[in-house]
């Protein structure tokens, strides 16, 4: 098991969207009240995530990721916010590690300047595509858009950190079609299984027969390029992550509300969930572990054991659908995925050892010419 240690933060920079994906957990309540952040409260937010990490011992980092809705809907305060960071950056000894977390259906409309902030502050951006057009469709829409856009960043930026597909028993039956796009897009592919979802038997099987395929293809394909598979990452760690959600994480409504993450702040009783202000300086934790005391005796490590969408299922633990799913993922994946990480292993040794009988090699020389 392990947990992360930054002081990070998922900010809502508004919670107006550009889409209306079938499955989003915010759609409703947010549609009621739509909001941007002021950059008054994103600025506040920073100095609340600043003397957070300077209380916090040998933190060095804020992560601090910019979410909606669509953040983008916001730019000119994103914008501002960064600059507003950069500055704190130069008069702390703390770094800010700066993401936006875009469904890139509509970039800023001077896209020009958009590029040269992310290029020049070296911000990640990170996309969620649910893979291949069918798939992504199925849900979500805008296919083609967000895939041109997509590569206009990549070109103009080089910051495309990952391309994100969440998996419901839905489109689980493309991800080998989806991995194969989100592949020509990034090299770097993340996939979340979605907690929520009626993960029957039926769907575990396609899933199943999706990840077998998929793996092969990575193993034989992409797993000696710098390329990064999510799966094949978590099995390699060898060791579930579980969330900081209430301590070292927090979400941060538009209003500046501090949430456990962001997924709280969408729940129908927001208010028993609130932490504070940032307005109003440190809040007290909020201890979620109740929610995970089942994953820290278990030993699958595909999972993002998640206690809000725990929750949100009226469950104080995973359901046993999602654990089935993801056992199902860990049981394909990982006979191959070990095997990849020996083979990189014993690639990396056999480069040390044919480097250093080089290097004697060259060493003998040497002293061949002095002797002579
Ligand atoms: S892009 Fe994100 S916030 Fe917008 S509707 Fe889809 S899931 Fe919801
Ligand atoms: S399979 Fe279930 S119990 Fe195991 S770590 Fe994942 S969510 Fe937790
Ligand atoms: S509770 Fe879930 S959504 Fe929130 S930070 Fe943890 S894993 Fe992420």
């Amino acid at each position: 098991m392990r947990t992360t240690s930054n002081v990070a933060a998922f900010v809502m920079m508004t919670n107006r969207c550009s889409m209306n994906c079938s499955y989003c957990f915010e759609g409703t309540v947010f549609r009621k009240n739509p909001k941007d952040m002021s950059l008054e409260t994103a600025n506040k937010t920073s100095d609340f995530l600043l003397n957070a990490a300077k209380r916090t011992p040998d933190c060095d980092k804020v992560s601090y990721t910019y979410f909606g809705g669509e953040p983008l809907l916001n730019w000119n305060t994103v914008r501002d916010n960064i600059s507003y960071n950069k500055k704190l950056e130069e008069d702390s000894n703390i770094k800010f590690g700066m993401s936006i977390l875009t469904n890139a259906y509509k970039l800023p409309d001077d896209t020009e300047e958009f590029f040269r902030v992310v290029r020049d502050n070296n911000i990640d951006v990170q996309v969620s595509l649910d893979g291949c057009k069918e798939s992504h469709d199925a849900c979500r829409g805008h296919f083609d858009e967000i895939v041109e856009n997509i590569k206009m960043i990549v070109k103009n930026t080089g910051r495309l950190a990952a391309v994100r597909m969440t998996v419901t028993p839905e489109n689980c039956g493309y991800i080998y079609e989806s991995f194969k796009t989100m592949i020509e897009l990034s090299n770097k592919v993340a996939t979340t299984l979605i907690v929520e979802g009626d993960w029957t038997a039926e769907a575990i099987e396609k899933l199943r027969e999706g990840c077998r395929k998929t793996i092969n293809l990575y193993n034989n394909k992409y797993s000696k390029r710098s390329v990064v598979f999510s799966i094949v990452r978590s099995i390699n760690r060898g060791c579930v992550t579980l969330c900081s959600a209430g301590d070292s994480f927090v979400g941060i409504s538009a209003d500046g509300d501090v949430y456990p993450c962001h997924r709280f702040i969408t729940y129908d009783n927001p208010e028993e969930w609130k932490m504070g202000s940032v307005f109003d300086g440190p809040v007290a934790k909020k201890d979620l572990s109740y929610c995970l005391e089942k994953c820290e005796s278990c030993d699958c490590t595909v999972c993002t054991p998640c206690p809000s969408a725990f929750l949100s299922v009226k469950e104080q633990g995973p359901p046993e659908g999602y654990c089935n799913a993801c056992k199902a993922i860990e049981e394909v994946c990982r006979p191959i995925s070990e095997r990849i990480f020996l083979k990189n292993q014993m690639d990396a040794q056999n480069n040390v050892l044919k480097n250093l009988s080089e290097l004697n090699v060259r060493m003998a020389q040497c002293m061949i010419k002095k002797e002579s």
